[in-house]
């Protein structure tokens, strides 16, 4: 696919923004819901055939703006349906974008950076460590585009998840500025804050500013309930350890009947001890929380193993006997490496189409 180099990608500006560019002009802000219902809702690539704008807009528009599709380098799929994109970029960069079906409706995991500087030992995406932040153009092309693609096959595409490759909060502008588009039911995509969420390893300073910003669901990437293993697990938890994240969990502003998420990935002799369970359930003691256990998926970069099935049940008993929330989630896509913690935005994809 060949991209305009020298005209702005029309995604990369939020509602506001383009209307502010248009007042330049002298041209009204209802002409930009216009707009924006056009590239969004009916899925244009193409201003000049925005028939109901006047041809000197469409004219300024296609003088100064394009719309980038990302090109699709592969897909592949696993046998239990979910599929894995890896969407190319305009400088060579590639990233993965992931369609999960789930029972009545689809789920999409996108990807924020290229890449990723967290670090944590578990993760594949951490391996070649940070390239680049997606743009928020780039951030909302990967829903826009599968959007599309959910429509023509009739899909139900209704939940975004942003636990593919980077931590989003390290990409904080961008991510909030895709996400205001993401959730604009009138002229952008029009996906339910409900069912939007964004995973973070948690750095705190952004937390507030998220509540603040926006009101997609927050889930936090816990995988430990005492700072030496997480940090072993996870650096960032030096520079925020538990007593730091958890007092920013404890003041995130929650609307009525939401909880905030902690995913817990279960890896052998780790983290999965009974005495584990017992800190994590101290820990999360006064927040509306919500356990995700999400049993280790093994990769050959890493010799971290999944535990016994027992022992992931009996995890999750400890948990459920203390009164609180906890589901184990089993990764989709484990074999073409889609799964939680595999991505990592490389051609190894076993089942191309
Ligand atoms: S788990 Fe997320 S935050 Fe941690 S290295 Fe991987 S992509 Fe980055």
């Amino acid at each position: 696919m060949k991209f305009a180099t020298n005209k702005t990608d029309i995604q990369d500006l939020t509602g506001d923004r383009l209307r502010a560019w248009l007042a330049d002009y002298g041209i009204r802000s209802f002409h930009a819901d216009q707009v924006l219902r056009w590239v969004y809702r009916r899925q244009s690539d193409d201003f000049v055939a925005m028939t109901d704008l006047s041809k000197t807009l469409r004219r300024l528009l296609d003088d100064h703006f394009c719309l980038k599709r990302l090109a699709v380098d592969r897909v592949a799929v696993a046998t239990d349906g979910t599929r894995k994109f890896l969407f190319g970029l305009p400088d060579g960069q590639q990233v993965e974008t992931v369609l999960i079906p789930e029972r009545g409706h689809h789920t999409l995991c996108i990807s924020t950076q290229v890449g990723c500087a967290q670090g944590c030992r578990f993760c594949m995406t951490a391996r070649g460590g940070l390239v680049r932040n997606l743009t928020c153009g780039e951030i909302i092309a990967q829903v826009r585009d599968v959007a599309a693609l959910a429509a023509a096959e009739g899909l139900n595409l209704t939940n975004v998840v942003i636990m593919g490759m980077g931590e989003p909060l390290a990409n904080y502008r961008h991510v909030v500025d895709a996400l205001s588009v993401i959730t604009d039911s009138d002229c952008g995509l029009g996906f339910s804050s409900r069912r939007v969420t964004l995973s973070t390893v948690g750095l705190v300073p952004r937390l507030a500013d998220l509540a603040a910003d926006t009101r997609v669901n927050l889930a936090v990437s816990l995988n430990a309930a005492d700072d030496e293993t997480r940090s072993a697990l996870m650096p960032t938890n030096r520079r925020y350890p538990l007593e730091t994240l958890m007092a920013a969990c404890r003041a995130y502003p929650l609307a009525p009947r939401r909880r905030i998420t902690f995913e817990y990935i279960l890896i052998a002799g780790i983290n999965d001890r009974p005495g584990d369970a017992r800190r994590l359930v101290s820990l999360l003691h006064g927040i509306r929380a919500k356990v995700n256990l999400i049993p280790f998926n093994e990769h050959p970069a890493c010799d971290f193993r999944r535990p016994a099935q027992a022992v992931i049940d009996a995890f999750q008993r400890q948990l459920l006997d203390a009164g609180q929330t906890a589901v184990v989630r089993y990764s989709k896509g484990g074999d073409i490496a889609a799964a939680c913690g595999q991505l990592r935005g490389t051609a190894r994809l076993e089942e191309d189409r």
